[in-house]
Parts: C-alpha cells; structure tokens; sequence
C-alpha cells in the first residue's frame, strides 16, 4: 500500500509538471505565432519582430535545458572535484553580470581541503543558479559574499550570502516547486533544479532569508578523500 501511496504522489508531481511545461512553452508559441502572421501581412516594423521572436525561443530553450538537468539519471560523470577551482571558475563567468549589477562578488575559502565526488557540470550550475539569483535580488548592487570550508572530516559547508530582497514568505515555504517565480522573465525552474542536483549528490541545502535584508543559501556537500 506504502508502495502505492508512492507511485500515485510521483505521478501527480509529474502532472503537475507536465502541466507546467506545457503552460510556460505555450506563452512564447502563442507569441512567436502572432508575431509571424504580423510579419507575414507585411505591414510592421520587421526587426523588432524579429528580435521578439527570437527572445521567446531563447526562453523555450532556457526552459528545456533547465528541465534536462531533471531527466537525467542521477549523476553521469561522477569524479573528483575541488569545489574551491570550481567557484572561482563560476565566479569569473558571472563577474562581468555582476560588475554590470554594481554587485561584488567575496569570496572567503577557508585553507582546506575542498573536494567533493561529483558531476562538474551540474555543480558548476548550482553555483551560476544561486549566484544568479543573489545578483537579481539586488537590483541597486550590493555583495555576494560566498564562503567555503568544512564543519568536519566528512562535511563540506557552502554559503552563498546576499544582502538583496529577500525571498518572500509565500515564495520561501514553497522554494523547490517547479516554475515558482517572482521575475518578469524567471522561470522559476533554477532553485528546483539546484535542489535537485544537491540531493543526488546526497548533500543538503537550507535557505534563510529576512525580507530587505538579505538571503542565505548553505549547502552541505559529502567531503571526498
Ligand atoms: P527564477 O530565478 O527564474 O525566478 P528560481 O527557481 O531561481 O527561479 O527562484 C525562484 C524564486 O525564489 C525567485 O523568483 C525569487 O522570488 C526567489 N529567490 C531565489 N533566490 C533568491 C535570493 N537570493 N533572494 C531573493 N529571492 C530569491
Ligand atoms: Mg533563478
């Protein structure tokens, strides 16, 4: 009966997002589709068209990628990594977004050993995810700090610290939902996704965050020898 409590709850986890996908990929279709008939009479200002429709596949393909992450079968390319070259690689990567941001990226490694077992790619998009988000929680700038180092032989601690928004109440109880956002253009897929990664990566992640004030994300990772 456990057994079969568990396949119902799996498959409506899978409706609803089913339903999801299919919602947030008909939005853009209906708009690539009247701005195509638009183009197609002729009478319009082609260019900016054009530049609609391609935003809206880029935001289908964003989607797509976002929700590959989740089919895949648990970890791929399991090997051994140091978390700590891996954020400064992220870090570099997402520099320019933040400079543009009047966001400064700290970092604060403790001297220690940093390696986890794990998919480089999937990690790599957990750190751009939480990242990201903190830098689009603070519109008028403000600093990301990120900390890393080990709470004990076995336990590697993350944080991503920010000083922006907040999640709100209503967000925060229900973070890990699919297509849950508070964005114009989000598409509330990333924290689900990085949630997900952390957990096949049998780690943890603990969110806490005061409204104006700031926002915490820890994530506790497995340390490999
Ligand atoms: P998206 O960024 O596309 O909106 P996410 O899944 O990454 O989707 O995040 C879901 C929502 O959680 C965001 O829309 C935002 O409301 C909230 N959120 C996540 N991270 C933060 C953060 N660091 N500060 C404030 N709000 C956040
Ligand atoms: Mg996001």
């Amino acid at each position: 009966a456990e057994e079969l409590l568990i396949n119902s709850e799996k498959l409506s986890i899978a409706g609803q997002l089913a339903a999801g996908i299919a919602h947030e990929i008909r939005n853009p279709i209906t708009a690539i589709k009247g701005f195509m008939q638009l183009l197609r009479s002729g009478r319009t200002e082609k260019p900016m068209y054009f530049d609609i429709i391609s935003s809206e596949i880029e935001r289908i393909e964003m989607i797509l990628s976002e929700l590959l992450i989740l089919a895949k079968p648990q970890l791929i390319h399991t090997e051994r990594k140091d978390i700590q070259i891996l954020l400064r690689q992220v870090t570099t990567l997402l520099e320019s977004q933040a400079n543009m941001n009047n966001v400064q990226i700290v970092t604060e490694f403790e001297p220690c050993a940093t390696y986890v077992l794990g998919d480089e790619n999937q990690l790599k998009q957990v750190c751009i995810n939480f990242i990201k988000n903190a830098i689009e929680a603070m519109p008028h700038g403000g600093k990301i700090q990120i900390q890393l180092n080990r709470t004990n032989v076995d336990t590697i601690l993350l944080r991503f610290i920010d000083q922006g928004c907040g999640v709100p109440e209503h967000i925060l109880a229900k973070l890990g939902q699919p297509f849950l956002t508070t964005k114009e253009t989000g598409t509330g897929l990333g924290f689900m996704v990085s949630k997900k990664i952390i957990e096949n990566h049998n780690g943890t992640i603990k969110v806490s965050s005061v409204e104006n004030e700031g926002t915490t994300i820890e994530v506790c990772l497995p340390a490999a020898k």
